[in-house]
């Protein structure tokens, strides 16, 4: 979608990126405020069987083994839903999540136990091969910088800021998720960033960091919930629907368009049934005319 501001010509080129940065910064603040307002009162599975839940369900007690089950949870949830997610980890837990037990099960059983989450074979070579690799290099303790966690198979900037953050106590950025991704282009916090991982470096930029611990959360809740994919509930339960350019753009205009499309199927069968009336009319007079003819013939 083409941008239609009209730019300042008075104004250099940093100076009007600068101005548009500024502009995005205050959205941002203006629609966080009224989606942490709407998440209080509406609650999502993110809430109860997000990842943060799923990180608590792990070994709090030993850091080592803490980092490990975390890891392997967040490996197990890209394409898969929460309430799956959380339902694995608890059944790996109940197994022994360790790095030994990881090692001496075979990939074959580990994809039985995890067959429920969607990649699960590449997945569970993921874990395995992370457990190796924890017990070979790292003497069992995963690493606690973004630039080496994302070394790992199956581990990219998403799930390393999520571990720093769920294990490591580390705001180190914003793991932005599908969720994220559809919101922060619907609202233009950014301006129609292709992928997770650039809206994520976007949107650090306009972020105040007082936010980046809380914000994954609140809008995966938002997205779960009110902001869908697929018929997003904006003027039934979204406060943003007004300054939305997607609703603007996109739904409302479909809307419309069905709204004409139902009239105009309407109209057709009102014609239709015109047609019938009037035909049914003529052929009722016809009878009416025959019987009266046969009458005066009789
Ligand atoms: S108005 Fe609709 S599309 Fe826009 S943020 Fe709200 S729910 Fe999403």
């Amino acid at each position: 979608m083409k941008s239609k501001k009209i730019k300042d010509d008075s104004l250099s080129e940093v100076e009007e990126e600068e101005k548009e940065l500024e502009e995005r910064k205050n959205k941002f603040e203006d629609d966080f405020k009224k989606i942490l307002e709407v998440r209080t009162e509406i609650k999502a599975v993110v809430d109860t069987q997000g990842l943060s839940s799923c990180i608590e369900k792990c070994n709090n007690s030993d850091r080592k083994l803490l980092k490990f089950q975390g890891l392997v949870s967040l490996m197990l949830s890209p394409q898969t839903k929460d309430n799956i997610t959380y339902e694995t980890t608890q059944k790996l837990i109940e197994y022994g999540l360790t790095i030994d037990n990881i090692l001496k099960i075979s990939q074959e059983n580990l994809v039985k136990l995890i067959f429920k989450v969607s990649f699960h074979n590449v997945k569970a070579k993921n874990i395995k091969a992370l457990a190796q690799k924890l017990r070979d290099e790292f003497n069992d303790d995963a690493p606690e910088t973004l630039e080496e966690i994302i070394k790992f198979p199956g581990i990219g900037r998403k799930i390393g800021l999520l571990y720093l953050k769920e294990c490591c106590e580390q705001n180190s950025g914003i793991a932005v998720d599908t969720h994220i991704h559809k919101i922060a282009n619907r609202l233009k916090w950014v301006n129609n960033t292709k992928d997770p991982n650039k809206t994520s470096i976007e949107l650090e930029k306009i972020v105040d960091k007082k936010y980046w611990d809380k914000i994954n959360e609140i809008l995966v809740g938002f997205g779960q919930e009110i902001c869908k994919s697929i018929k997003p509930l904006c003027v039934i339960s979204c406060p943003l629907y007004k300054n939305c350019s997607y609703y603007k753009e996109v739904i409302s205009k479909e809307k419309n368009k069905t709204k004409k499309e139902k009239s105009k199927s309407k109209g057709k069968k009102k014609e239709k049934k015109m047609k019938k009336t009037k035909s049914q009319r003529v052929r009722k007079k016809k009878i009416e005319y025959d019987s009266d003819t046969e009458e005066e013939i009789l």
